[in-house]
């Protein structure tokens, strides 16, 4: 087989993901070599591309894939070859045919999970366990608004609030986006301009406001975000897909209603094993009660510049994978 990975040679657009050949190397003790199936995109795919996020250059691309494992390196006793696998944390280098790695960032896959859809749902789907979890605690007949709503995680964060009994105020770009976050198990959904969000939300819960609000927007919906939160209520700001949220003053998390303020990784909430199987088991769970996970769009791995244009471009709808 012609192996071969997407990687990024310097900071930039699309343009800078490059194919390289790639020559597969042992796995060393405590690793095993994977044969990806299907590799999840995500938007902070784009932020290490850009440089939003530093990391040293040239660099692989891409957190999340599901496969197969098909060679093991010493002292690994968790997972054998042959055994279906996903990893939703793994360091770069997602965007490839196969590659090493460490053996306990590896979660089993149920027979009933499908490579495609494992590799769609679980960075996005542990995100939003990790959301409406221990980040947020939501709890029953809370309200909430999620923005890009008909995005990958916002698609699998509605249905997720909503089997919780969350009352979801959906916002997203297109009336077609939102009418699928409506689809999804929003109470109310929305496409209105940024500027015209907050009053929307403020008539739809009596002029009371959410009490948490999911933003994975960030610098554009920030101002939105803030005038939407209930006294005492959360602002959860978890992505920065229109650019970070600019330096916040606590003076105004205070005049908003004595507002919490938190912007959580994944890669804390699931920095240990445990916590990972634990929230990978909750979505896994979630599925098998029938949360949907709406694959949008398909790539072939070479393609994967084209995966980040259109993601980038808000072209996407629930979750963009790309294809071996
Ligand atoms: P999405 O599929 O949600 O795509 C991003 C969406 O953001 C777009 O479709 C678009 O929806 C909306 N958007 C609004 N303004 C812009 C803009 N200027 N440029 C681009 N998009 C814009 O991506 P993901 O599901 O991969 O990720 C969603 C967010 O969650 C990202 O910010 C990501 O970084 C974050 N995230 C954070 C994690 C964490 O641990 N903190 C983990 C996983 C994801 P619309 O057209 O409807 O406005």
């Amino acid at each position: 087989m012609n192996e071969f990975a997407m990687k990024a040679a310097r900071t930039g657009g699309p343009e800078v993901i490059e194919r390289v050949s790639i020559e597969l190397t042992p796995p060393r003790p405590g690793e095993v070599r994977i044969r990806h199936h299907a590799i999840g995109v995500n938007f902070i795919d784009a932020y290490f591309r850009s440089g939003l996020y530093p990391t040293p250059l040239p660099t692989g691309l891409g957190s999340e894939a599901a496969g197969v494992v098909e060679a093991v390196g010493p002292d690994v006793v968790l997972v054998a070859v042959g055994d279906r696998v996903a990893y939703a944390t793994g360091p770069l280098g997602a965007y490839s045919t196969a590659r090493n790695i460490a053996a306990d960032l590896l979660v089993p896959l149920p027979d009933s999970i499908g490579f495609d859809t494992a590799a769609a749902a679980m960075l996005k789907g542990m995100t939003a366990a990790m959301l409406a979890g221990p980040c947020a605690r939501v709890e029953r007949g809370q309200h909430a608004l999620v923005h890009a709503a008909a995005g990958g995680v916002g698609l699998i964060l509605v249905q997720w609030l909503a089997r919780l009994g969350v009352e979801v105020i959906a916002h997203a770009g297109t009336e077609a986006k939102a009418a699928q976050a409506k689809a999804a198990g929003a109470s109310t959904a929305l496409s209105c301009p940024l500027d015209e969000l907050a009053a929307a939300v403020r008539d739809a819960t009596g002029a009371r406001g959410v009490d948490v609000v999911f933003d994975g927007v960030g610098a554009a919906s920030w101002a939105a975000t803030l005038a939407s939160v209930a006294k005492r209520g959360m602002l959860v700001v978890f992505g920065n897909a229109s650019g970070p949220v600019p330096p916040v003053d606590p003076l105004a998390l205070m005049r908003a209603g004595s507002i919490f303020l938190t912007r959580p990784s994944l890669f804390d909430y699931a920095a240990a094993s445990a916590d990972r199987a634990k929230l990978a088991g909750a979505l896994f769970d979630m599925i098998g009660a029938g949360l949907k996970i709406e694959i949008g769009q398909c790539f072939p791995l070479a393609d994967a510049a084209e995966a980040h244009r259109r993601l980038e471009a808000r072209q996407t709808v629930g979750s963009t994978v790309l294809t071996i």
